[in-house]
């Protein structure tokens, strides 16, 4: 048997007035899409739990297995194992982006992407940088494209982990920086910051913000940082081979950590100007080799931080011709494909939602509940009800395996786990 997961991220949303009051999925109308749908069972997934607007590191975690509870050390290990960067003791990991900042700190862009010569400037500049305020820790900076890059603290404080939320527009730098430091006793990033401002001042760097327009490039901002993460391995919890085809460096991260082969395709740049047929291509190869291939696509989710509507439905009509490739090569047989999002982001509000997302899954001899579109609103009439995030693999691979549902063993194991939870007097739930 050989399955196919597709994620769309942040590809669920709410119904939008412009859009006739129905959801971007809706408005795309993916044929493909709705293919898998018809041709098995759906139902509503909470990618992490009921209530829970999980972000793309606990989403993916929970749903290949993991428990974030006990692996989850911050999002810039991930990112780091994702550009192929080994993480030692006594090492933090940050995300950061390229930004640009006002005369006060005050984070005008929060996103600007660089040339990729510009970012071998920053990067000689940054690992050149002396902290006066810590004289042992050394500072290693990768740009990972984009406004997008990592750096590394060697021989830090490790309280120092917890700085930093993703940056939004109007947030101050050295205010943030400064009440964090207060409660973490932690100046190294203030002073890293403040550093890095003045070196790519200096370097006269220009950028390229979100709607295309040419800025400057005045800051780095380090966000999500955290010690090495230790995943289990995908193949020891599920019994499969697994590759990964995606081209963001967070899920490509999770994914090698667990023990996925990682597949690097041209042209997969984790935004709206992906070459899905490329990713179709190389899930079709992968599938060759393995049991289990995960195709992670980021654009819906980008487009609808930038509240970019029209950008959100063209790349679902655009994944659904990956989609259509991929169902296509497959061409049924022993072949089992599931379709979600691994999470819901509203165009609107430009956040992250609790609202659950829809989830289809096409496999040989499966009883078809009549769902025939992939949608938030048809998902509700599934036979699958509601499930959580932990239970998709073990549905998903006793459905390819010609079980029935409920019927595995691993499924079973996590169900009644949950109902002796629920029974026990003393939990009062
Ligand atoms: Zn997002």
């Amino acid at each position: 048997m050989r399955c196919v997961l597709i994620v769309g991220d942040g590809m669920a949303d709410l119904p939008i007035e412009r859009l006739g009051y129905r959801t971007p999925l809706e408005a795309a109308d993916p044929a493909h899409f709705h293919g898998i749908a018809s041709g098995g069972v759906s139902g509503l997934l909470d990618p992490v739990a009921p209530g829970i607007a999980a972000g793309s590191d606990i989403a993916h975690l929970t749903i290949l297995g993991q428990d974030p509870a006990a692996s989850y050390t911050g999002r810039g290990p991930l990112e780091a194992a994702g550009a192929g960067i080994d993480l030692r003791h006594g090492e933090l990991a940050f995300r950061c982006n390229l930004a640009r900042v006002d005369g006060t700190g005050t984070v005008i862009d929060p996103r600007v992407s660089i040339s990729e010569t510009d970012g071998e400037a920053v990067e000689c500049a940054i690992d050149g940088m002396r902290l006066r305020g810590a004289r042992g820790v050394k500072l290693c900076f990768w740009h990972t494209g984009g406004f997008k890059g990592i750096l590394i603290l060697r021989g830090v404080d490790q309280s120092c982990k917890s700085w930093g939320q993703m940056p939004r527009a109007g947030a101050v730098l050295c205010s943030l920086s400064r009440v964090e430091r207060e409660r973490e006793a932690a100046g190294v990033l203030d002073e890293f910051v403040r550093g890095a401002k003045d070196t790519l001042s200096g370097l006269g760097l220009k950028g390229v913000d979100r709607d295309g327009g040419e800025c400057r490039c005045n800051a780095i901002i380090p966000w999500g940082g955290g010690s090495a993460a230790a995943l289990k391995q995908f193949s020891s919890i599920f019994g499969l081979r697994g590759a990964c085809v995606s081209g963001t460096a967070l899920i490509k991260g999770i994914c090698r950590l667990s023990g996925f082969k990682v597949c690097n395709v041209e042209g997969a740049t984790g935004d709206l100007n992906t070459d899905v047929q490329a990713k179709a291509e190389a899930a079709l190869r992968a599938i060759g080799g393995h049991d289990f291939v995960l195709v992670h696509v980021q654009g819906a989710d980008e487009a609808s931080h930038d509240g970019n509507m029209d950008g959100k439905v063209s790349i679902i009509k655009r994944m659904n011709g990956m989609v259509g490739a991929i169902r296509g090569g497959l061409d049924g047989g022993d072949s089992c494909l599931m379709i979600i999002a691994d999470h819901t982001t509203s165009t609107e509000c430009r956040e992250h939602t609790a609202d659950p997302v829809p989830l289809s899954i096409e496999a040989p001899n499966l009883i078809r509940d009549g769902v025939d579109r992939y949608s938030e609103r048809e998902a509700m009439k599934g036979a699958l009800g509601r499930v959580s995030g932990r239970l998709v693999m073990p549905i998903f691979t006793e459905l390819a395996k010609g079980g029935c549902l409920g019927g595995g063993e691993l499924y079973q194991r996590i169900v009644n786990g949950e109902t002796r939870l629920i029974r026990d007097p003393r939990l009062r739930l």
